[in-house]
């Protein structure tokens, strides 16, 4: 990434999930405004558990609260993608993307399946360092300010020097923090939970999802760090291809590469 403009304060795009008004999102900014100058598209109403959809078939509508602070009615996803590519929501390029922070934790399994996490995803598919915030739900976000605001700004710097465009996921505990630690993706498995029930009109309906289960989360993990009262911060891959499944690819491949039988490939 090119170093900013000798003197100029770095550009951030600050997103969330969690929709424009969030408490989060707030203390983020000012967080982020010890870094550099801020610029907010977020969706204007709750987008938890979206995880990286796009809106493709409706228009999405657009309203400026105030200056550079913009809502979008559509996904964390279709925020990022109309901040980087509809030229009036910023001067310019943005340095670096933070999403959050985000009213409880995205740990283990929920980067599949986090809006906030997908916001910066989409950013650094995009070649834009980003980096998400998240906190447990009732959490005092107050004493979090100045922690994120030394993070964002070593990110910032990091991010200058980087080979690839860096994604990091950041949790903090519930409670002091007693540190950071670099940590991988953990488990985090959720119940399975389906509640049946009948609507007024007699027709059945089911909500689904579950608490975390509690278990032993490995030392190393996202879950373990937490929990133990330490910051969270958990470097993410942007290249899905699994090696170790190679094998597997190859045996489903085989099932029309046998010599001698071709014909499937004049249909
Ligand atoms: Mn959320």
């Amino acid at each position: 990434m090119a170093e900013p403009a000798h003197g100029s304060r770095p550009l951030i795009l600050l997103t969330n999930d969690d929709g424009v008004h969030a408490r989060g999102l707030h203390l983020l900014r000012q967080a982020a405004l010890a870094v550099g100058d801020v610029v907010i598209v977020a969706p204007t109403r709750e987008q938890s558990a979206q995880s990286h959809a796009i809106t493709l078939d409706r228009p999405l509508r657009h309203i400026e609260h105030e200056k550079d602070v913009h809502s979008i009615d559509g996904t964390p996803a279709d925020c990022v993608y109309l901040a980087l590519y509809e030229r009036r929501f910023l001067p310019r390029k943005p340095d670096i993307v933070l999403s959050g922070i985000n009213a409880g934790y995205n740990l283990g399994t929920s980067v599949f399946y986090s809006g906030t996490i997908a916001a910066a995803r989409e950013a650094a598919l995009r070649g834009i360092p980003a980096l998400a915030f998240s906190a447990p739900p009732d959490v005092d976000l107050a004493p979090l300010q100045t922690i994120a605001t030394d993070l964002t700004r070593a990110f910032a710097q990091s991010a200058l020097h980087a080979a690839t465009t860096p994604l990091l996921n950041v949790n903090f505990p519930n409670g002091p923090c007693q540190g950071v630690r670099v940590t991988r993706v953990g488990r985090q498995v959720y119940d399975e939970r389906v509640i049946p029930r009948i609507d007024p009109n007699g027709r059945e309906y089911f909500w689904i999802g579950g608490r975390v289960t509690e278990g032993n989360e490995p030392e190393g993990t996202d879950a373990h760090a937490v929990m133990l009262g330490y910051v969270s911060v958990t470097p993410l891959a942007l290249e899905s291809t699994n090696v170790e499944h190679w094998e597997t690819a190859g045996q489903v491949a085989n099932a029309l590469s046998h010599e001698g039988d071709k014909s499937w490939l004049e249909r």
